[in-house]
């Protein structure tokens, strides 16, 4: 593997080089939950160094600012990293790194209230606040609760990116179910003719059946991945009324 060499001068030369409309602040990484309180400490004083080396006197930084806050699994930490970054009045919002709490993670709802609301607290709440990352749908209902606005579309990539497609709750999000096909096994649905979900208007599941998909699929067709991306976008987007 290659290594680059890579720190906030380098970061701020590739925001301003491609004309971002908008940046986060480099962040040391979601810390995992055995990290020990030197960890921690150190984390947080790199993310609060990263920030002010960012905007440097002199140097400009083009684009809206996103700031990007860790914190970990300590309460202590969370709050600490956004009174030391997040209280600057020029942000456009906030993305709290939430990388150990996505889909195929273990997860505790009540844990995960707590941190975001170690995070907001001190924070403007007239500003965006956004996570990235794959969050299934019933985690995006959760966390719209605690005051998420806006998510990335890695859920959909990565269901797709393995082979499955996924189709929403007639009544979400009240109800905040969903269906998942999983078409890893070969043979599977070789003859199913049916549709991939029958109530479904989009234009994968009103064109093509589940054989076909599972022959494009295992034939690792490219045909067989824009399919499944636009039934997943078709059922992610089609809630977006409801928000
Ligand atoms: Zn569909």
């Amino acid at each position: 593997m290659e290594k680059y060499h890579w720190n906030v001068k380098t970061w701020r030369s590739i925001i301003n080089s491609f004309a971002c409309t908008s940046f986060e602040n480099l962040v040391d990484y979601d810390t995992p939950r055995d990290s020990g309180t030197k960890r921690q400490l150190k984390a947080a004083e790199r993310t609060k160094t990263f920030y002010e080396q960012l905007f440097e006197q002199d140097e400009k930084v083009h684009g809206e600012r996103i700031l990007a806050l860790g914190g970990g699994f300590q309460k202590y930490y969370r709050r600490k990293c956004a009174v030391d970054i997040g209280l600057n009045e020029d942000v456009a919002g906030y993305s709290v790194e939430f990388h150990e709490f996505v889909e195929g993670k273990e997860t505790d709802e009540e844990e995960m209230k707590e941190l975001l609301a170690e995070t907001f607290s001190p924070l403007s709440p007239s500003k965006l606040r956004m996570v990235s990352g794959p969050f299934n749908p019933k985690m995006v209902v959760f966390l719209v609760a605690q005051g998420i606005d806006i998510f990335d579309n890695s859920f959909a990539i990565k269901l797709t990116e393995t082979g499955h497609a996924f189709c929403l709750a007639d009544d979400f999000p009240t109800n905040s179910n969903f269906e998942v096909v999983d078409f890893n096994d070969a043979d599977k649905y070789a003859d199913d003719w049916t549709a991939p979900f029958e109530n479904c208007t989009c234009y994968t599941c009103t064109n093509y059946k589940k054989g076909y998909l599972q022959h494009l699929l295992n034939t690792k067709e490219l045909l067989a991945s824009i399919l499944l991306v636009m039934l997943v976008f078709a059922g992610i987007f089609g809630y977006l009324p409801y928000a």
